[in-house]
């Protein structure tokens, strides 16, 4: 969790977490018309870095765009508020989540160009997202009861908060029937993505990976693409089913909370060995050392805090 110490930059300031607080009358907590990010900085043997900073936050303007909210804040700006918050919490590794949101400006659906729009930028250490052990022995999943948008029940390429209620929903579901992690069907029964992260397989030495099509464009997906092919592995972007799923010989998620992590079971079935695989083994430890400046090919990616 955020320690209660923590500096929160708001609209431009860094604040004391106590006094970061906003209206219950928020729009974004009635109706969900928020979007967000979730980025990871990690520690290099040059100072800390942001994995791809510029990606995400071209990703987290794309969002507000499509809901036509403008915060007033470059690329660049919120580039160097992200670092500005960084540094005001001594985090050498740490999660960093920014939020443009509705403010305090009346609670009709309508909304338009006046309306108050509000951004803040929180960070703080957070460890594997589905565990150690996850990363190292891999997660067992169950298919989920709901289902991943239809592309146009929603924005799909927009982290929009909203959309955030079926991953709940789907997460609660795993877990409370003791699985690790969800993974959503899209509304034609073709694997989409986990609750918050996207998926691959692995069949005979090739990797595949769901379409954008009902998915968030995950930063990270793209960044194990590129890898892989970089490898020599093939990579595929094609629909596929449960029972692929089943077959596969290896399966991972892939996010920026989520890392690399291997999938060893999927409804009570093992995937492959039930161990993580080799070609998932070896993209794991490569995304790890670029994420951790290890690789010098891959230095773009990373955004130095300082
Ligand atoms: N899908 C969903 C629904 C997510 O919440 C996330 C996490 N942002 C991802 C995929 C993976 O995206 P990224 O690799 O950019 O973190």
């Amino acid at each position: 969790a955020v320690s209660n110490d923590s500096k929160i930059w708001m609209n431009g300031k860094l604040v004391a977490k106590e006094d970061a607080k906003i209206s219950v009358l928020t729009h974004t907590l009635h109706y969900g018309v928020g979007v967000f990010e979730g980025i990871r900085c990690y520690k290099t043997e040059n100072g800390s870095a942001v994995f791809r900073l510029k990606e995400h936050i071209q990703r987290l303007l794309d969002s507000a765009r499509i809901f036509m909210i403008d915060p007033g804040y470059s690329i660049d700006d919120l580039c160097k508020a992200t670092v500005e918050t960084v540094i005001a919490n001594n985090l050498e590794e740490c999660y960093i989540r920014p939020i443009i949101y509705l403010g305090d400006g009346g609670l009709g659906i309508k909304i338009d160009e006046k309306y108050p729009v509000e951004t803040a930028i929180a960070a703080w250490n957070w460890g594997a997202y589905l565990g150690e052990e996850g990363l190292a022995k891999g997660i067992k999943v169950c298919t989920s009861s709901f289902n991943r948008f239809h592309v146009n029940s929603t924005a799909t390429r927009s982290k929009t908060c909203g959309n955030y209620v079926a991953s709940v929903l789907a997460k609660r579901e795993a877990v409370i029937s003791g699985y690790d992690e969800a993974l959503f069907l899209d509304t034609e029964g073709y694997v989409a993505e986990g609750s918050g992260e996207n998926v691959f397989i692995v069949k005979n030495g090739r990797l595949i990976t769901t379409p954008m099509t009902s998915i968030l464009r995950g930063i990270t997906r793209d960044s194990i693409i590129i890898l892989a092919r970089d490898l020599g592995y093939e990579v595929i972007e094609q629909r596929f089913t449960k029972d692929d799923f089943y077959l596969a010989d290896e399966a991972f998620f892939t996010g920026t909370a989520a890392e690399v992590t291997p999938i060893s079971q999927l409804d009570g079935r093992k995937i492959g060995t039930g161990a993580r695989g080799e070609i998932t083994g070896k993209l794991q430890s490569a995304f790890f050392d670029i994420v951790k400046g290890k690789n010098k090919k891959y230095t773009d990616w990373l955004y130095p805090v300082k």
